[in-house]
């Protein structure tokens, strides 16, 4: 019987060393000191042996079961130990790390580029107005001296609301440029002077390429007073240039055609790449094209209630975008509007 109980504590001892976590410590327990273990088992078994026997084989078994008790109690703080040890190892941060840095929100370049160009016009004393980018065919086209079948509408494909229904007479439209806002700031003003930059969204009906999008912004802007001659044009126009793209730059015009104004003009600057001696900024031609603009065509102007004969003013228009890819060396209008961070993120 001893024999037996030194074998029991031999392999009892060699199996909790292999009880690696709770579970197995539990199952080791059950197996050896719970109600039907072994260590038990033995313990009822002494009141079979006869009592010269029992004395010897019930200390050695209490002693056995003492010291697997005890051992079990020290497994279990070891095994608890380690296990706060691994888990304090996993969950370890280095607090000298650097924080992760959120991700800094800043304003598409076509906005940065429409503020600024509206700066330097307020800078000027020019109001900034918006409008409705849902248009009737009357201010999109009408009121600016562009009727139905005028071959100049060719010049803006259109998306169409609604070219017929209930107000055929009257279609609605997408704008195709922000100059109806001409005719509404100039309807609003009671025929009093007028002095405002329009920025906003456009959109034409067409295939999209590197310099064209279906939708894409433009700076219109309207001067009417008495008064007001090609020279106050010009000279807007040009300061204007100036604080867009440098001090340095000088300005050409040339003749161009828009039905709503009368002599039209368009504006270029001498090249900011090369100083005009030709590259491919500018095609080799010294002179990058900016923006179109005129004199308020009498027409408009007697339409909204203005006396051509005492009412003068300028209007222009430019595409935001196109001043953009300029100035940035971008050349593709595309990337504006693809929202591809790797574009956008740059500017
Ligand atoms: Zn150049």
């Amino acid at each position: 019987m001893p024999e037996r109980i030194d074998d029991l504590v031999v392999s009892a001892t060699t199996a909790l060393t292999a009880a690696a976590d709770e579970a197995a410590l539990e199952a080791w327990r059950v197996a050896y000191l719970g109600r039907s273990g072994r260590v038990t088992q033995i313990l009822r078994s002494l009141a079979g042996l006869p009592p010269e026997e029992r004395r010897a084989a019930g200390a050695a078994a209490n002693q056995a079961k003492t010291s697997l008790e005890a051992a079990l109690a020290a497994r279990e703080a070891a095994v608890r130990g380690a296990s706060l040890e691994r888990a304090l190892e996993q969950g370890r941060i280095d607090v000298t790390l650097p924080g992760r840095p959120y991700g800094l929100g800043r304003l598409h370049p076509t906005t940065q580029m429409v503020r600024e160009i509206c700066d330097a016009f307020a800078g000027m004393g020019f109001a900034v107005v918006e409008g409705p980018e849902v248009e009737w065919d009357y201010y999109n086209f009408e009121a600016l001296n562009i009727p139905k079948d005028h071959p100049a509408r060719d010049m803006w494909d259109t998306i169409w609301v609604s070219p017929e229904g209930p107000r055929a007479e009257q279609p609605m439209l997408m704008r195709t440029h922000t100059s109806p806002m001409q005719v509404r700031v100039m309807e609003a003003s009671g025929g009093g002077p007028v002095r405002v930059v329009v920025p906003g969204k456009c959109y034409r009906y067409e295939a999209t390429d590197a310099t064209h999008e279906s939708m894409f912004y433009q700076v219109e802007g309207l001067a009417v007073d008495v008064g007001i001659s090609m020279a106050d044009l010009k000279g807007t126009l040009y300061e204007f240039a100036r604080r867009i793209f440098g001090e340095q730059r000088r300005v050409r015009y040339r003749c161009d055609y828009f039905p709503f104004v009368e002599p039209g003009v368009e504006m270029s600057i001498d090249c900011f790449a090369c100083n005009g001696t030709g590259c491919r900024t500018c095609k080799q031609s010294g002179w990058i094209e900016i923006l179109g603009a005129g004199m308020v065509h009498p027409e408009v102007l007697r339409r909204q209630g203005y006396d051509p004969e005492v009412f003068t003013g300028f209007a222009f228009g430019m595409g935001p975008e196109r001043v953009a890819m300029l100035r940035h060396g971008i050349d593709d209008i595309r990337l504006f509007y693809a929202n591809d961070f790797r574009f956008l993120q740059q500017f």
